[in-house]
């Protein structure tokens, strides 16, 4: 082979060098699926509601409860003036669908009437999975152990900062969420790990998931399904929610 006809076939092993995220395809393989066009929502501000991505399962926009529920009956939390109002005592509001790895956008207040002390008096949060706690807590003005603060992965992992709102002001989650996955027997496989950017700042950094939340207790994991529901924990604190969204990634 001469030198040439070498080099050409290097070329060419370079060329058809498969791609690392899928050995299906070729690196720079033209016949690979282009990412499907999505339009961006609109982030939200103090005074206006933001909007969801085009391919986001809306969950709540600012009308009515439907995507919701309370234990097996309908949502028995309020809207008022298209937000949402924790009914304390009523039980956590759940997403009637499932989800598994999912990007969630939540927002979240306290209303300037409730009195936050330490855990109490303004504290909520959401349960990915049904089981997995990122915090909510007025946690601007207000101070408690650094693993119950606003954007921590409760009783696992305070959050990096403490980005909070002042009380009364609206508060932003982005959640990146890879769910645990567990073998046949029932073992773990993967843990679950969490992406948290609160009002724009990272505060977990993909931080592994020991396991279900529990309070004043090490985490464990037991095995369940592949989606399970979101929900927002009843406190007994009257917070306020909107623009709802989550998009299901890769399952
Ligand atoms: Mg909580």
């Amino acid at each position: 082979m001469t030198l040439v006809a070498l080099a050409a076939s290097a070329v060419l092993l370079v060329l058809q060098a498969q791609s690392q995220s899928n050995p299906a395809f070729g690196i720079h393989d033209k016949s690979r699926p282009q990412p499907a066009a999505v339009t961006p929502g609109m982030p939200s501000t103090q005074a206006r509601v933001g909007s969801a991505p085009s391919d986001a399962v809306v969950l709540f926009d600012g009308g009515s409860l439907s995507a919701w529920r309370t234990g097996n009956g309908d949502a028995a939390w309020k809207v008022v003036d298209g937000e949402i109002e924790v009914t304390p005592g009523s039980g956590s509001l759940t997403t009637r669908e499932g989800f598994g790895d999912c990007q969630l956008h939540v927002e979240w207040m306290v209303p300037k009437g409730l009195k936050p002390a330490g855990q109490a008096g303004a504290n909520s949060g959401i349960f990915l999975m049904d089981l997995y706690e990122v915090q909510i807590l007025q946690s601007a003005g207000n101070t408690t152990y650094a693993d119950g603060t606003a954007g921590s992965l409760y009783g696992q992992h305070p959050p990096l900062v403490n980005p909070c709102r002042p009380q009364g002001e609206w508060n932003a989650f982005d959640i990146l969420f890879t769910a645990p996955r567990f073998k046949e027997d029932g073992s773990l496989q993967s843990p679950g790990y969490c992406t948290v950017i609160f009002n724009g700042v990272v505060v977990q950094n993909h931080a592994e998931i020991f396991g279900r939340t529990a309070h004043a207790a090490p985490a464990s994991y037991a095995p369940h399904a592949a989606k399970l529901p979101i929900s927002i924990q009843d406190h007994g604190d009257a917070l306020r929610f909107r623009n709802i969204w989550v998009r299901p990634l890769g399952n």
